[in-house]
């Protein structure tokens, strides 16, 4: 095979990455602050972050799928499957590189037939998506079972919503009730709604990446990725002419324009055409036109010496790339595709 280095790659800060799950940890207080890894460590590369994260002293590893947690055995780690234990999902479960998070009472039986040992539980305290009727697990339904962490999720912990308060209440209301070891309620949203919220773990996902999940995060989280993209060509184009798919740019003035290598197939969706932002040291590169498949067009004005064959940053703050493009910071991360390079600082 020939070595061919791609003209797109994420670059992305292992520090600043191990200082966010810090950062959580201490928010965290008494509780302990795990990971959630999963959609390949958002985007990033579960088994990198992984490694990661455990020299910077998290223990605990939340995938949604067996799949995502066999990737993550060689690390020999403690990982938790958030979505249960369907019939095919058995013999990954028995191997023992991680451990099911029960949710439905069919999960509760099969991981008893299957006479599985310690295993985590999702109980529903009003989100409604995955997670045992707390009234089941008061009433008992878990007994006998040794679980590791009881677990629910909040539903609008980047809000102010009640529902914050009632979520908290009705978990805490099942302390005791199983034999569980441990508690565990918050994302990264939840660990900075407050001390009251963290039970004795936590699992923050899009915060440790550089998400901004709520404004308290603002000054404690760090940027962990940046894109950027090779200059495939560049141009002057006339003033009249238009650039791109369906001609919806024109340009006002002849202008300097860099075709680069990446496109809504990498994540980069059409939110952008017209909205994003790219940069050459200081220089600012407006995105111009439709973003296509595999390219963008960039106003570069302000870089005369940008070169065919040169490099460009994609500006990719996620509050402000989110709001500029109508997409979630969580789909600008886990959108990321597979033809980057991944490069890790
Ligand atoms: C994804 C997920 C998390 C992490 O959520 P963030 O908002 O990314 O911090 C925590 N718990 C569960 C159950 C999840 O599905």
């Amino acid at each position: 095979m020939i070595d061919i280095p791609p003209p797109l790659r994420l670059l992305i800060d292992g520090p600043a990455l191990a200082a966010n799950w810090r950062a959580l940890d201490r928010m965290s207080g008494t509780a302990a602050a795990g990971a959630a890894v999963k959609a390949d460590g958002y985007g990033l590369g579960a088994v990198q972050v992984a490694e990661r994260l455990a020299q910077a002293g998290c223990r605990d590893f939340f995938t949604a799928t067996w799949a995502e947690a066999q990737a993550l055995a060689p690390l020999g780690l403690i990982v938790s499957v958030l979505h249960g234990l369907r019939a095919e999902d058995v013999p990954a479960a028995l191997a023992g590189f991680a451990r099911p998070v029960l949710s439905t009472p069919t999960q509760v039986a099969r991981w008893r037939d299957a006479g599985g040992g310690p295993c985590d539980v999702m109980v529903d305290t009003g989100m409604n998506r995955l997670g045992l009727a707390a009234a089941d697990v008061a009433a008992g339904m878990l007994d006998g079972l040794t679980i590791e962490t009881l677990m629910s999720h909040l539903a609008c912990a980047d809000e102010d919503s009640s529902m914050n308060p009632a979520q908290r209440t009705a978990l805490h209301e099942l302390r005791g009730r199983t034999g569980a070891r441990r508690l565990s309620l918050a994302n990264s949203a939840g660990i900075a709604l407050g001390s009251d919220y963290a039970f004795d773990l936590t699992r923050p996902g899009l915060a440790l990446y550089g998400g901004i999940a709520r404004a308290e995060l603002a000054s404690v989280i760090a940027p962990v990725v940046t894109p950027q993209a090779q200059v495939l060509q560049r141009r002057r184009v006339p003033a009249g002419a238009t650039v791109g798919y369906n001609a919806t740019w024109t340009a006002p003035v002849d202008t300097e324009v860099a075709i680069v290598n990446l496109g809504y197939a990498d994540g980069y969706l059409r939110g952008f055409s017209d909205r994003g932002v790219a940069t050459a040291g200081d220089a600012m590169l407006p995105v111009i036109g439709r973003v296509s498949m595999d390219l963008v067009a960039l106003n570069v004005a302000a870089a005369p010496d940008l070169a065919e064959g040169e490099w460009v940053s994609i500006a990719f703050d996620l509050p402000t790339a989110a709001a500029a493009s109508g997409l979630s910071q969580y789909e600008l991360l886990t959108g990321l595709g597979a033809r980057y390079g991944r490069v890790w600082a």
